[in-house]
């Protein structure tokens, strides 16, 4: 069946009793924006566009960067689509660009990177801002830690706002401003980030990272990076509790959206939007069809009950048993 209606055989993501989680997809590079398509995904939930300036070791002008997303876009036909300005810093370093520093991890990364360097960041959002024209166009910021740097790159939405009006080129006037929560400052203060954002979406990669202060990318410290650590699963618990009572969109983009373990879990918490890389978007879609809304509600209500790691793979164990 997959063979013959590629990607599109289950449409939307829904639980068995029909309550709908809706997939998304993560991408990198151009080429990621048509498997995704292929695959089924409902949209665009995360496009990492550091990529190619990862790629090409530099910023890309404006006018690189606008075709870049324009094609992404246009494959989109529609679907929402959520461009996130630039995570350089970290593991992720432009020659040339970026300080040479003792902690990368803790350093000018994210947004901190894109508000030391304004013409750059003003570039991309210019970018941005034209290629979502009459698009459903979200912008999303990485590496926030609190109300302070959106509400100053909200100033600069605004500025590169201006500046397209006085040039007189079409562009989206009405994005959606939204923030990564993947920092712990950022988990604790989800009630304020709500406040001056129109979405928040939980990056898991770094969230455990920083909760846990376990490097991810140091293999020798693999086995101390849990996301079932029942530390992980109360704060992402609390983080969606308070955007769900603001009333703010949440979704998570993070790798545990698409752990079949962690998919009820995550629903039962409040979850109604996933974004996983395109290779999962099919796999995440059947895995939802495997429970109904309660029961995803009583796995959430057992799990918070777990305390201790070891009690916790146990769980996970007999998890996989009633739901393999
Ligand atoms: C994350 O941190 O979970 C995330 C999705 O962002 P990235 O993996 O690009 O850091
Ligand atoms: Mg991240």
């Amino acid at each position: 069946l997959k063979k013959q209606i590629p990607g599109s055989y289950i449409l939307k993501g829904h639980l068995s009793d029909g309550l709908s989680v809706s997939v998304h997809a993560n991408i990198n590079i151009l080429k990621d924006a048509e498997d995704a398509l292929r695959e089924g995904a409902e949209g665009i939930g995360l496009y990492r566009s550091e990529f190619p300036f990862i790629l090409k070791n530099d910023f890309l002008s404006e006018e690189q960067q606008f075709r870049l997303y324009r094609s992404i876009v246009g494959i989109q036909n529609g679907k929402p689509i959520i461009l996130r300005t630039a995570d350089i810093g970290g593991d992720k370093l432009l020659q040339g660009r970026s300080e040479s520093e003792s902690n990368p991890f803790l350093g000018v990364r994210g947004i901190r990177f894109s508000l030391a360097n304004l013409e750059m960041f003003r570039d991309q959002i210019r970018a941005m801002l034209r290629a979502g024209y009459g698009a459903d166009l979200g912008i999303m910021l990485p590496m926030v830690s609190g109300v302070e740097e959106i509400l100053q790159a909200r100033q600069e939405v605004e500025l590169c706002i201006r500046q397209l009006e006085a040039r007189g080129e079409p562009f989206n006037a009405h994005p959606k401003i939204g923030a990564m929560i993947e920092l712990p400052s950022a988990a604790m203060s989800v009630r304020e980030l709500a406040g001056v954002t129109d979405f928040l979406s939980i990056g898991s990669n770094d969230l455990i990272m920083y909760l846990l202060a376990v490097d991810r990318t140091n293999e020798n410290l693999s086995h101390l990076y849990r996301s079932h650590h029942p530390t992980v699963l109360r704060l992402l618990s609390s983080i969606i509790k308070e955007a769900v009572d603001e009333g703010r969109d949440i979704s998570v983009c993070g790798d545990i959206a698409s752990d079949p373990q962690l998919i009820p879990v995550l629903v039962g918490m409040g979850i109604r939007k996933l974004s996983v890389s395109p290779s999962q978007v099919e796999n995440v879609k059947k895995r939802l069809l495997q429970f109904t809304h309660e029961e995803t509600l009583q796995i959430c209500r057992e799990i918070l009950e777990v305390r201790r790691l070891e009690d916790m793979d146990e769980f996970m164990k007999s998890l996989k048993l009633r739901y393999p």
